[in-house]
């Protein structure tokens, strides 16, 4: 063989081995174990990547890993949650049909929907024709991805879901169940985007509760993270991110002491927590203000536990419960934990004037007002269990929701990955946000925005929305009538129809109520809880609920996946550039 050829064949060797070891070397760091993040780690290293993955706590699951025991929807509703759960083969069991449906609590009595039309027709009609408003706002969006497409819908924006509420002239008890059931499952309806609420109810429009509740995974939510957990090679826990510098190179990371490089990064934390993550090159204006003032719902949850049930004791009462009284969604466990157990979820601003209170006083609270309903409550009482999302600094809040002028503004911002770095998280997602479903799909999309990078592909940056190019549609909804007279409630009133005008500036965003002064825990005057359970008939509830947000939120408990040592080298690489904060806290 002459020395040419073996030149030759030493070079292709040399070649193949070179693309091969390009190949295996494909470098990723996901920043955030929730399940958006574990999702993200784990797509890519089944891509051939090797993935770091960063996580701030000691455990992994983020917030799936605290609301454990939700009710999960069925594959029509939950496609790529319900894929993992056969992909990992995970035990389900079916929900009773009595949680399938919402009840209502009613100055301490319980209602299922069925009851409330034959012994409170009044609420219940009006709770039909509120449900019946929403489902036509929801229709005038014909594409939820999109949902700003003309001047009149852009207008609905600016507008929160309160005034929009107070056109519909609700009797008192209507209201206040409508509220609870909105601060539950996204936050006070002033601080929500009229355009935003009724998005999320197009993405839910037709969806059945029953679908929605359809099972509960065995041993609840946190078995999904330990089974992403169990198949990820490289893990590193108590690492909060405190740095990401981005170079023609690479992406550098810091993480306590530690320096972690890689070709790309996914930014999979909640925006409260990507504030306070130095970022080189700074983030653009557009981002920061994403950042800064993007809304979240706040939702606390309580679990109270008691020796016997304080309630009728053959209620078999549980599911979404919405009290007109200030506590908001109750849900029952007796099975669950021993003893028989309530979960509380104080919402909205229920949830926010409570932010100074201590754990205990914050129990105390809630446990005077189901006194007042139950005698027995304190007696029997045992011990509570608590999980504080709103003023967790690594959540900042519940989930996004975001408030009037916000979609205006911030619509799919976090789509598009940034140089080196794309995002995932349930913010991230447009049709499902605040749910398991929604972080699943972000972790997907941003691992495989990773690949297409890797394989060259740029991203554009975001454009506004083209209001200009929608307003025909506008001018067609408004030759229509009623389009407003729908949204407000019925009224026939065609002045009330927008004008379709040139487009206009975004307006600013009404600026939302700031959260409730911290008040000294002293003479409370809290929300008044509702707490109790008369009988329930285990019926069917024949009424849509209006609003549809995946498995009910449920338990208390605190759930974690272990997170096994394994191994993950930091490359001793220090930032060399000027790092710039995203944003001052
Ligand atoms: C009370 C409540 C009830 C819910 N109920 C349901 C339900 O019934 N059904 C449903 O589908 N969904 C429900 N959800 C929503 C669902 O839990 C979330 O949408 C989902 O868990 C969010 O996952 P994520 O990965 O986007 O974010 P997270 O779970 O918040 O994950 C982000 C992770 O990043 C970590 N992190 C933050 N900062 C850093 C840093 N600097 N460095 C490294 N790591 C960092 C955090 O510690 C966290 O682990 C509920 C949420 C709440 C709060």
């Amino acid at each position: 063989m002459s020395v040419g050829w073996l030149r030759a064949c030493a070079l292709v060797m040399l070649g193949l081995f070179s693309v091969s070891a390009l190949a295996k070397d494909k470098t990723a760091i996901v920043i955030g174990g929730g399940v958006a993040g574990l999702t993200a780690a784990y797509e890519l290293q089944n891509k051939g990547w090797q993935v770091t993955l960063l996580e701030a706590k000691p455990s992994l699951g983020g917030r799936s890993g605290m609301a454990t025991s939700e009710w999960i929807g069925n594959d029509k509703t939950q496609p790529v949650l319900n894929k993992y759960v056969s992909t990992f083969k995970l035990s389900t069991t079916p929900a009773p049909e009595f949680v399938r449906t919402p009840g209502y609590l009613i100055n301490g009595e319980y209602f299922s929907a069925a009851d409330l039309a034959t012994k409170q027709p009044a609420t219940a009609e009006a709770l039909k024709r509120y449900e019946k408003t929403l489902d036509d706002l929801a229709r005038s969006i014909d594409d939820p991805q999109n949902p700003a497409s003309s001047n009149t819908l852009h207008a609905l924006d600016q507008i929160n879901v309160s005034n929009w509420l107070d056109r519909l002239n609700l009797p008192a008890t209507a209201r206040e169940l409508v509220n609870q059931q909105i601060r539950t499952r996204y936050d006070e309806p002033s601080r929500l985007s009229l355009l935003y609420f009724a998005q999320q109810s197009r993405v839910y429009l037709g969806v059945s509760d029953r679908d929605l509740r359809a099972s509960r995974l065995v041993g609840g939510s946190p078995v999904l993270a330990q089974a992403f957990v169990k198949q990820l090679k490289t893990i590193k826990t108590n690492s909060p991110v405190s740095t990401i510098t981005q170079d023609k190179d690479g992406v550098t990371v810091k993480a306590g002491s530690a320096d972690y490089k890689a070709d790309y990064v996914v930014l999979a934390v909640p925006l409260r927590a990507l504030n306070k993550i130095q970022m080189t090159p700074a983030l653009d204006a557009q981002h920061l203000a994403a950042i800064k003032g993007t809304n979240y719902g706040w939702r606390d949850q309580i679990m109270l536990k008691f020796k016997t049930p304080v309630w009728e004791s053959k209620a078999r009462m549980s599911g979404e419960i919405y009290s007109n009284t200030g506590l908001g969604m109750l849900w029952i466990e007796p099975a669950l934990k021993g003893g028989a157990n309530v979960v509380i979820n104080l919402s909205g601003d229920n949830a926010r004037v409570m932010q100074a209170f201590g754990d205990k006083q914050m129990v105390d609270q809630v446990l005077i007002r189901l006194h007042e309903f139950y005698p027995q409550a304190r007696g029997s009482f045992t011990g509570y269990e608590i999980r504080r999302y709103s003023t967790d600094p690594s959540m900042g809040g519940a989930y996004l929701a975001f408030g009037p002028g916000q979609i205006s503004k911030f619509w799919r911002l976090w789509e598009r990955p940034v140089q080196r770095v794309a995002f995932a998280g349930e913010h991230t997602d447009t049709l499902y946000p605040g749910t398991l479903e929604g972080a699943l799909r972000t972790g997907q999309r941003a691992a495989s925005q990773v690949e297409d990078l890797a394989a060259g592909k740029s991203f554009e940056p975001t454009k506004a929305v083209p209001v200009v190019a929608a307003a025909a549609a506008g001018a067609v909804a408004a030759k229509k009538g009623n389009f407003f007279s729908n949204l407000f409630g019925g009224s026939d009133d065609e002045k009330k129809v927008e004008p379709v005008k040139a487009p206009e500036p975004v307006v600013p965003p009404a600026p939302a109520p700031t959260p409730a002064p911290v008040v000294a825990p002293a003479p409370v005057e809290a929300p008044k809880p509702a707490v109790p359970v008369k009988a329930e008939p285990a019926k069917k509830a024949p009424a849509k609920a209006p609003v549809k947000k995946p498995a009910a939120k449920t338990e208390a408990k605190k759930a974690t996946a272990k997170a096994p040592a394994k191994k993950a080298e930091p490359v001793k690489k220090p930032a060399t550039t000027p790092t710039t904060e995203t944003k001052a806290q």
